[in-house]
């Protein structure tokens, strides 16, 4: 039985709600205002499993105590250094082999209980911004007004988390998908429910991109995924909603008012792909009205894109894993995926092994 890691998917905001949030900020500085207290360490990993208990009364297939199992915390990074601008936070999650799909280890508590068999440590790393210009909302009481409401980024990130999010990634200028086991190419399980209008299969069970993205849009359970023009954003199209309603889009904007924002329906169906079932979530229909469109017509730094954080993030899982974390009695059993591309080219894989080797000269070269 294997576990890999899966690259995270970064979490921008939107141009409309980053303006708005630093103009508020802006104002509020010149008046004296002081801004939130300052997010610690442990405030947000008590935020994290409060936002997990509330996913998972929705959701109850979902592990009950997975928060346990996901580490939190900060990304000095983040809003601080030019490549990751109006990048508010990523996610990573650690995947099992499971009939045929690499399955999110935090998916439901049976795939739980066989990845901690596997392996005893985290399955899934989440990293925010230390703080948003005025700083993280997280009260529940109170009127939010052009802050990023912490609430909505993980709950955001937990989605990913637990599978929602595709692994198809762009190396050597090809699209590929899926990681190797033995050798051979497995899609995940999302990856394998994303269908264009005719209900073709974007990637086959062998990892084979089989479609042009440009003959999108392409669907998960009915769901028409978010693709940003013709341009493929790593972590984030096909790995987000195209509906404004939903809570997984693609951006997210400064807060709303009232309280966090809630999952939709369509965010239900979402789940419904990878196995999860929820039940009394709100309908998008109905919360797109008062959801200002995150809509992202300006391009996207070039920068961020080619040093996402998830590339670094997932990277430096793996070189941890190298490190410290292989459980002696099973170390047989287990490899962290950098390991295991290494060892298990492929013709299909080759792609993504050299990509992925050449990713932790990257990273060495970021932490310098
Ligand atoms: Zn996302």
């Amino acid at each position: 039985m294997q576990l890999q890691q899966v690259e995270g998917n970064a979490l921008f905001a939107t141009t409309s709600g980053w303006q708005e949030v630093v103009y508020a900020n802006t104002q509020a500085e010149l008046s004296g205002v002081a801004p939130e207290p300052e997010l610690s360490v442990k405030e947000l990993r008590g935020v994290f499993k409060s936002v997990w208990t509330d996913t998972h009364r929705l959701c109850p297939t979902l592990p009950k105590e997975g928060h346990r199992y996901v580490d939190v915390g900060f990304d000095t990074r983040l809003l601080a250094e030019d490549q990751y601008a109006r990048v508010l936070g990523w996610a990573t999650r650690s995947e099992i082999l499971f009939q045929g799909t690499w399955t999110s280890a935090l998916t439901s508590q049976t795939v739980l209980q066989e990845s901690l068999n596997i392996h005893t440590h985290y399955l899934g790393k989440l990293r925010v911004a230390k703080a948003p210009p005025g700083g993280w909302w997280r009260s529940t009481e109170g009127l939010c007004r052009s802050k990023f409401r912490l609430q909505d980024i993980l709950l955001h990130e937990i989605m990913h988390i637990v599978g929602i999010s595709t692994t198809i990634r762009r190396e050597n200028e090809v699209l590929v998908a899926g990681s190797p086991f033995h050798g051979i190419c497995f899609p995940s399980d999302f990856d394998v429910n994303i269908r264009n209008a005719s209900g073709y299969r974007l990637v086959d069970h062998r990892c084979e991109v089989q479609i042009p993205l440009e003959k999108g849009p392409f669907y998960v359970n009915g769901v028409e995924l978010y693709q940003h023009e013709e341009q493929f954003f790593q972590g984030t199209s096909l790995s987000h909603s195209a509906n404004p309603g939903a809570l997984l889009t693609a951006s997210v904007g400064a807060c709303l008012p009232e309280g966090p924002r809630n999952l939709t329906d369509i965010d239900g169906k979402l789940f419904e792909s990878i196995g999860v079932a929820c039940a009394g979530l709100t309908s998008a229909e109905a919360s797109a009205w008062r959801v200002s469109y995150p809509q992202d017509d300006e391009e996207r730094p070039s920068t961020a894109q080619n040093l996402s954080p998830e590339k670094s993030a997932a990277q430096s899982e793996a070189v941890d894993g190298v490190d410290s974390e292989t459980p002696p009695a099973r170390s047989a059993a287990w490899r962290r995926s950098t390991e295991w591309w290494g060892f298990a080219a492929t013709a299909a894989c080759l792609a993504s092994t050299l990509s992925t080797l050449s990713r932790r000269d990257d990273l060495s070269q970021l932490s310098k």
